[in-house]
């Protein structure tokens, strides 16, 4: 199974992706993860990404779709996986339809969380508070300003994408604001339509 969230920074995808990794078996795809490692690591990639990355703009179309069309192809994804974070642009939404076409493969399903706009910044900041309590790293783009960047690239680039998989009838919303456990039955019973059908 091929399944892709969507929704701003900090609607919860990160967190939903895994829960369903977890029930599905199937990887959790995210590239935010996958550029934080190239920045962490100092690869190419990752050194091209870090500023941009750390200001809260989108990397290069050219560099994720790369690195998706490089992970898909991994024998892990052979059952299906999760996309969590690509695409984000609607040239990154195309170079994905293509790549599957070739592979003779297509999404079945894309899961749009729905939040409150002006609640995100709240969420963010609390992400934040919580992972410096527990002793961790703070994300370099957690932060007023970069959050704002993050917003416009989203809103600007991203969004659309939504209106782009509802029209080939892809598209299922879940209330994002819910309780993590309330958002993560509401997606087990969209999966649940298609495990039957
Ligand atoms: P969030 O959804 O909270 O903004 P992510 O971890 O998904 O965070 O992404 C963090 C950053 O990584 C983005 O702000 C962007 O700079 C970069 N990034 C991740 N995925 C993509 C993508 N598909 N296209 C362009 N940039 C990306």
């Amino acid at each position: 199974m091929i399944l892709m969230l969507l929704g701003p920074p900090g609607a919860g995808k990160g967190t939903q992706s895994q829960l369903i990794s977890e029930k599905l078996g199937v990887p959790q795809l995210s590239t935010g993860d996958m550029l934080r490692a190239a920045v962490k690591a100092a690869t190419p990639v990752g050194l091209k990404a870090k500023q941009i990355m750390a200001e809260g703009g989108l990397v290069h179309d050219e560099i994720v779709i790369g690195i998706i069309a490089d992970r898909i192809s991994q024998p892990d994804c052979a059952k299906g996986f999760i996309l969590d974070g690509f695409p984000r642009t609607l040239a990154q939404a195309d170079a994905l339809d293509k790549l599957l076409k070739s592979k003779g493969r297509k999404i079945d399903c894309v899961i749009e969380l729905k939040v409150d706009d002006t609640r995100l910044a709240e969420r963010i900041e609390c992400r934040a508070r919580e992972t410096e309590a527990a002793g961790g790293v703070v994300r370099a783009d957690d932060n007023a300003e970069a959050l704002k960047t993050r917003l416009i690239a989203y809103y600007r680039e991203t969004a659309p994408i939504i209106g782009y998989y509802f029209a080939h009838g892809l598209l299922k919303s879940v209330d994002g604001m819910a309780a993590i456990e309330d958002v993560s039955r509401q997606i087990d019973e969209i999966l649940s339509e298609f495990q039957a059908a």
